[in-house]
């Protein structure tokens, strides 16, 4: 009595699966576009956060996460002598690694009031720009430093107004994101990882020194993270990016494309058997907002390996399972995608 129940519970369930699944095929249709929560349809973000410019940073982790095609935000100060003792290293370092370069002011012992809050967050913004050469008023991560009470004299409301004159994105507080401080042991740093998997959103880990054992300098850079927690960690990252589960990458680009992406629209212009065209819109600011999010289009059934234009710019792109992945600027020329075998 109790099994044919439960049988016509499951026939029940299963009548209305295949009714969904049916309504979902049928509403499925050339052109439909999806844009993916994170680049190239990965599942989470995840940030690698350096503070303070300590040599450790390029002698053991820029390095070590170059070798593993990781990236990460490094907050410099350009006015402590970590930075100008080394400063050819910081030069030549970001352009050869990919990695970025974020805001920590300039000497990191406070601000007297604004004007000097001025220089110490002016200052830096010019430096880092100067550093890694791109758009001139492109957007620069800021990391609010840790000062001793009383030595930082600004208002909120001050400082919003100065981020804002100098395109400057506060990133995610330090509060219970830093290593060896509140996040201490490599299963620590995975929770993190795995939370953010879970949710498919972005977590983020604040690193202060990294172990040095080469070379063998006398010290340890401030809070240095064990090598034995830090190296299995990238690791992790490497695995889980190949698998395509994280995208790691720098704080601005993570902020541009989560902005661009929860205000994004698409339309389509038009689809046909050679050629479809869509338009993607984004209420993000083009000047600062101009990350290529990553879209997925059903295309026909005979399409294979396509050509995706915008404007200028032209890509191949080959079509998995009738869809077709491609990354595409939000506010640009309309997206004309067409089979590369197309007359
Ligand atoms: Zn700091």
């Amino acid at each position: 009595m109790i099994t044919t129940f439960l049988n016509q519970r499951f026939n029940q369930a299963l009548a209305i699966l295949l009714l969904i699944g049916f309504v979902t095929q049928a509403h499925a249709a050339v052109g439909d576009t999806r844009i993916t929560t994170w680049k190239d349809d990965r599942t989470a973000a995840f940030l690698l956060m350096f503070d303070d410019g300590w040599p450790s940073h390029w002698q053991v982790a820029i390095p070590e996460m170059a070798t593993r095609g990781l990236v990460g935000t490094f907050y410099i100060n350009p006015a402590k002598a970590e930075f100008t003792k080394f400063k050819a290293k910081w030069d030549e370092l970001m352009p050869a690694t990919g990695m970025v370069y974020g805001n920590h002011t300039m000497s990191h012992h406070g601000v007297r009031d604004l004007e000097h809050a001025r220089f110490e967050i002016g200052e830096c913004a010019r430096i880092v720009r100067e550093l890694q050469p791109g758009k001139p008023d492109r957007l620069v991560s800021y990391a609010q430093p840790g000062v001793p009470k009383g030595k930082w004299n600004l208002s909120n409301e001050d400082r919003a107004m100065l981020l804002e004159e100098y395109n400057l994105v506060s990133r995610p507080p330090f509060k219970d994101h830093g290593a060896v401080y509140h996040k201490k042991t490599l299963e620590d740093m995975t929770a993190l990882i795995d939370k953010a998997i879970a949710t498919k959103g972005m977590e983020y880990l604040v690193v202060h020194g990294v172990e040095r054992i080469v070379p063998n300098w006398s010290y340890q850079d401030f809070w240095p993270l064990k090598q034995a927690v830090f190296l299995p960690l990238l690791d992790v990252l490497k695995d889980k990016s190949d698998k395509r589960e994280l995208w790691v990458t720098d704080h601005i680009s993570q902020h541009q494309y989560a902005t661009e992406r929860d205000t994004a629209t698409i339309t389509v212009l038009k689809t046909d058997t050679n050629d479809i065209q869509l338009r993607l819109k984004s209420a993000a600011d083009p000047r600062f907002y101009d990350h290529p999010l990553t879209l997925v289009t059903e295309v026909p059934a005979d399409w294979r390996e396509c050509t995706v234009a915008q404007g200028a710019t032209q890509t191949q792109a080959v079509v998995v399972n009738g869809f077709l992945t491609f990354h595409a600027i939000p506010n640009g020329p309309v997206i004309s995608l067409s089979p590369a075998n197309a007359p």
